[in-house]
């Protein structure tokens, strides 16, 4: 019986264990959402450089607790021991750096500057959900929770027995403002702290009220505590005591916050209402929830299942919500352009360079809603300021390259999103595509593009290479959306004739892009390995592949199908060696590649992320199927230490999510996604026009990777591509696996994605 009764446990835990492998079906995605993913990162060394979101999707502001000092762009990192604050903020990257936040600690003791407020924690004792967060701050036997709306929080702070219990709000360096009113339990004040990107009149006003009554209340300056109640500074706060207070003792306090003015600030507390703390974490996670749900995965590992929803969250983010709602329930924004509080929508924070390759798309796919309103507040960026962003942070930014704002504008309309003015983005995207405009807007040596097809390397302009092939895609995406919107054949055509200006770099020595000089010589000596210079954040071997609407193109350009598939092939096969003598040192994107262990394959950077999905343009997509279940399950875990680079607002993270699914966009603008190798056993899209498409894939495992057969709504479907369109009208693909490759299937040209080249309706190929 023992006996019997033992082999018999035995067998039911190794049951258990081969079950467990698999999660069938996943009703609270939130649960898998790990928001320390990405933020054991470093400045030479990025993991994400991410940090713990406590936020609602898209909302205006972000709560983190914050272990950096004042300023510094990692403000949350998983390695370091104290906590300084909690801390609101709107930031998108440590590169780019925070604008308008403030912190809030309890503590007890009447010490508030950032080092002496600082209080040990563990891991152990965190508990970080997107929608919840709490923490035990060890120094200080305080227990701190908070919870979000979308421009407001609850915070619930349980003190030790004490005689010296008090909360510390710091309104920051550079010019800030504290008022304590203690008969209304109230403090209010603005932070006007920010790293470019906002006029010089800009704030971000604040209110604070607690449900227990001030016992003390203090200013402070810089190090030095006053007595007065109201305090305007290059760096000021206040510190209010609850004194005596018992162990276990819960202190409450609402707080919002307003790019407006503090009435617009108290107004955007109303978002809690009646609420108590539970109330708005049960909400906050009911909306997590709903939001993830649009994708419902089943069939995967627990771990897939942790990273896919870890990604998927980390793309609900950016750009934020800039607007607010006013008494009258008014859409209202602050302007970063004229400083005027103007009508309407407006987001902020992301840097189109990075996004508009797959989190654009897949808010197209997944949220056009939101998108929608983020297009009419591009409308808004363009009526105020003169141009569209190419990297808002707010307002304009000078980072990044290209004009890429032309393909989140067409791949919006062109994916079928509507209501919106899109006759005035169109023009917006004329404008930029014709002129140098300030802070990075518009074309940086447009005048040498329009007039020879390229930027010349020797004239002086950064980049060169990387802007030419950029704005030759964002020429491409303008000719699609003119195309669309019925504009004069000639202005088609010329929009035609530039998206080919990538061919002016490519050099048929090397097979690959090169800079060009103003004569026309190529530059010289050239180093493909070199880093920057030429390109952006990457080599030759890294932007060659640029050429997102012409990958026929750059077929014939290279030889043929044999030798483009070769050259891609080798991007893996080379060593990573590496010239970063243009940086002068190797920036972090250059370790990653190093560090990968993939030769020259760069996933930590963006330039290359689509590369794994050309194989398929030359008949051999079962390469693709590999490398993106290679990258999939190597670079991407929901780990502090899960990314393979900068995470970049939702487009590292899209990369996985899109490549779960089974396809990605290659080339925005166009109703294609190329085909890889789907992750889980079953996925459905729930869409937004209440249909359903289901990507199943019964037999897929870690070893059947390869698709041996796909089915399309009940046709052998051989493409390497599928569209977004029939996607969008519901329906199945059915992926059958396996553990070798189908080399039959998707071989035909007829097969291939599309390229502009061969497009029978291009203007250039009409004689
Ligand atoms: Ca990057």
């Amino acid at each position: 019986m023992l006996k019997s009764l033992s082999a018999f446990s035995t067998l039911l835990i190794i049951s258990c264990l081969a079950n467990a492998q698999f999660v069938d079906k996943v009703t609270d995605p939130v649960d898998y959402v790990n928001p320390l993913m990405g933020s054991q990162s470093l400045g030479d060394l990025s993991n994400g450089n991410t940090y713990p979101s406590i936020a609602l999707p898209w909302g205006m502001n972000f709560w983190t607790p914050q272990t950096g000092k004042m300023g510094d762009g990692w403000q949350y990192t998983y390695t370091a021991q104290k906590i300084r604050g909690f801390k609101q903020t709107h930031q998108p990257s440590p590169w780019m750096n925070d604008y308008g936040e403030f912190s809030i600690m309890p503590v007890n003791g009447l010490h508030f500057t950032e080092d002496s407020r600082a209080s040990w924690f563990s891991h152990k004792t965190e508990i970080v959900k997107p929608y919840y967060y709490s923490v035990y701050l060890a120094d200080d036997d305080i227990t701190t929770e908070i919870t979000p709306t979308e421009r407001a929080a609850r915070f619930r702070i349980t003190f030790p027995r004490t005689d010296s219990a008090y909360v510390v709000i710091d309104a920051y360096n550079k010019g800030s403002y504290i008022k304590v009113i203690p008969g209304e339990n109230k403090i209010v004040g603005y932070s006007t702290r920010n790293s470019e990107g906002v006029p010089s009149n800009f704030k971000n006003y604040f209110v604070i009220v607690f449900d227990k009554p001030f016992t003390s209340s203090h200013t402070w300056k810089d190090k030095e505590l006053e007595d007065s109640v109201e305090l305007k500074g290059e760096h000021v706060g206040a510190v209010v005591g609850f004194s005596s207070v018992v162990r276990g003792t819960v202190l409450n306090a609402r707080v919002a916050s307003s790019f407006i003015s503090i009435e617009q600030a108290e107004q955007n507390l109303k978002e809690i209402g009646n609420d108590n703390f539970e109330q708005i974490a049960d909400k906050g996670r009911a909306i997590w929830n709903k939001t993830l749900s649009r994708v419902s995965a089943e069939g995967g590992t627990i771990d897939q299942m942790r990273t896919f929803y870890s990604c998927l969250y980390r793309m609900l983010f950016f750009p934020l919500k800039l607007y607010e709602k006013d008494a009258t329930g008014r859409i209202v924004h602050y302007s970063p352009f004229n400083g005027k509080v103007e009508d309407g929508y407006l987001f902020a924070g992301t840097g189109f360079w990075d996004t508009f390759r797959a989190l654009y798309p897949f808010l197209n796919l997944v949220y056009p809603d939101i998108n929608r309103e983020m297009q009419a507040g591009l409308v808004n960026d363009y009526k105020e300021g003169g141009w569209l962003p190419e990297w808002s942070s707010p307002g304009y930014r000078d980072v990044m390259v290209g004009n890429n704002s032309a393909s989140v504008v067409a791949d919006a309309y062109l994916k079928g999103n509507r209501g919106y003015d899109i006759q005035t983005l169109y023009q917006a995207l004329l404008h930029g595509a014709n002129n140098a405009g300030p802070e990075g807007t518009g074309r940086v040596g447009v005048d040498y593009y329009n007039k020879l097809g390229y930027v010349p390397y020797n004239v002086g302009i950064n980049e060169n290479a990387a802007r030419t092939l950029e704005y030759a895609f964002d020429d491409f995406s303008i000719y699609q959306l003119g195309k669309a919107l019925g504009r004069p054949a000639d202005e088609l055509k010329l929009y035609a004739s530039r998206a080919m200006n990538y061919k002016n770099l490519f050099d048929p020595e090397h097979k690959l892009m090169r800079g060009k000089n103003q004569d026309g010589s190529f530059e010289s000596p050239f180093n493909p390995f070199k880093w920057g210079d030429a390109f952006t954040e990457g080599n030759s071997w890294h932007y060659t592949w640029g050429v997102f609407q012409d990958i026929q193109g750059l077929i014939d350009l290279m030889g043929g199908r044999k030798q483009f598939v070769s050259m891609l092939d080798s991007v893996f096969v080379m060593p990573p060696t590496f010239d970063d003598s243009y940086y002068g040192f190797p920036i972090h994107e250059i370790r990653e590649m190093q560090i990968a262990g993939m030769g020259q394959y760069a996933h930590g950077n963006q330039p290359i992320q689509h590369m794994l999905y050309l194989y398929g343009y030359a008949g051999e997509p079962w390469k693709t199927q590999y490398w993106v279940r290679e990258s999939m399950r190597k670079l991407y875990q929901a780990t502090p230490d899960g990314y393979c680079g900068d995470e970049d607002n939702g487009q590292t993270s899209a990369w996985y999510v899109f490549s779960a699914l089974g396809f990605y966009p290659v080339c925005p603008g166009t109703d294609q996604y190329v085909l890889g190798a789907p992750l889980f056993k079953k996925l459905t899209l729930h869409l937004d026009n209440g249909k359903q498409f289901v990507i199943s894939a019964p037999n897929n495992s870690r070893t059947n990777l390869y698709v041996e057969k796909a089915v399309l709504n009940g046709q052998v479907w051989d493409k390497n591509w599928i569209a977004p369109s029939t996607i969008r009208q519901g329906g199945e693909i059915q992926f059958t696996m396996g553990a070798t490759p189908n080399k039959a299937r998707g071989t035909e040209p007829s097969d291939y994605p599309y390229s502009f080249s061969t497009d029978k309706s291009n203007p250039l190929n009409v004689k």
